[in-house]
């Protein structure tokens, strides 16, 4: 059985996130979803309804498990016994943050590998704080974000 942990903000959860989800069914047996609490990023949603709408989201999916956490991702890992790391790459401009993650993340602790996949193409543009300053200013962004989140977002008009 293989776990891997996909950590991030989530704030929200696009179909970004979702493509880069899928692609790690591919990959694992079981992704584990982990909601990171981030005070630091001062979140427009927060946790629990950030948690609340990746479980929506991936409802009835079996091999997917959602979770929040404040602490160490390779602790979380190491409880849930995950072997890997997955995160999302889109530009180059992931890859210096990402590049410094994994690095620590292995300093920390060598046995989990972090794994990158690239979602399609379209949602290459797609990032949570777009979704929150378009929709903020009234721009339609449902095409980009799982219909659990497009009820909650300020243009949202039903
Ligand atoms: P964090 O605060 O940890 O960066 P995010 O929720 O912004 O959390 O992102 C979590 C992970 O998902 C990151 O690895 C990010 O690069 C990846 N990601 C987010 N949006 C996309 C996307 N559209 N395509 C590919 N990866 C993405």
């Amino acid at each position: 059985m293989k776990t891997a942990i996909y950590p991030g903000t989530f704030d929200p959860i696009t179909l970004g996130h979702v493509d880069v989800v899928q692609r790690g069914l591919k990959l694992f047996d079981k992704i584990i979803i982990a909601v990171a609490d981030s005070p630091k990023k001062s979140p427009m949603f927060n946790v629990q309804m950030r948690l609340a709408m990746v479980n929506q989201t991936f409802d009835g999916e079996s091999r997917i498990e959602a979770l929040s956490f404040d602490g160490l991702l390779v602790n979380l890992a190491q409880t849930h016994q995950a072997i890997a790391i997955l995160r999302g790459l889109r530009a180059a401009s992931d890859f210096e943050y990402e590049f410094q993650l994994a690095a620590m993340n292995r300093k920390l602790d060598s046995d989990i590998e972090s794994v990158f996949v690239m979602a399609r193409e379209e949602y290459t543009f797609v990032s949570s704080s777009f979704i929150r300053e378009i929709s903020s200013m009234g721009g339609d962004v449902d095409a980009l974000v799982p219909e659990a989140v497009r009820q909650h977002l300020p243009q949202h008009k039903g």
